[in-house]
């Protein structure tokens, strides 16, 4: 049987961690976080679901009719980010390298954070700022 010493284990689960949504990330900020690993079908979308919200079925049928058939589409297609959030460059674009920290959702939802807009239908919506409200 072959054996792992345990530094190389350690950085293995290390590496595998960075893949994987964080505890209340957004499906939008983690699918734009995993773009830098490139672009697989909706590979990261469903590893989104399967992890953090098992129960979003249809997601593979409702990325693309929003026009997301992979991953990158939809981050062109489908969520828009919400410039009032992101730092902006000098022609007052979003700077998509300077990444805010996403705001975090409850588990179990396949919408974004306060930083992204979701498309729904043909329409944007779902970008109503409602302030993060924090639990104390
Ligand atoms: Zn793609
Ligand atoms: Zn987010």
């Amino acid at each position: 049987m072959e054996q792992y010493p345990d530094k190389e284990l350690e950085d293995a689960l290390k590496n595998v961690r960075m893949l994987l949504p964080w505890r209340h990330e957004c499906l939008a900020c983690y699918v734009f976080r995993m773009l830098a690993h490139g672009c697989d079908g909706l590979k990261w979308s469903k590893t989104y679901r399967d992890m953090r919200a098992p129960r979003a079925t249809a997601l593979e049928r409702k990325l693309p009719e929003l026009g997301g058939y992979c991953d990158c589409e939809v981050m062109a297609n489908v969520f828009h980010p919400n410039d009032a959030m992101w730092e902006l460059d000098d022609q007052g674009e979003v700077d998509e390298t300077r990444i805010p920290q996403c705001h975090g959702v409850r588990l179990g939802t396949i919408k974004p954070c306060a930083l992204w807009f979701m498309r729904s239908g043909i329409q944007w919506g779902g970008g109503v700022y409602r302030g993060a409200r924090k639990a104390s």
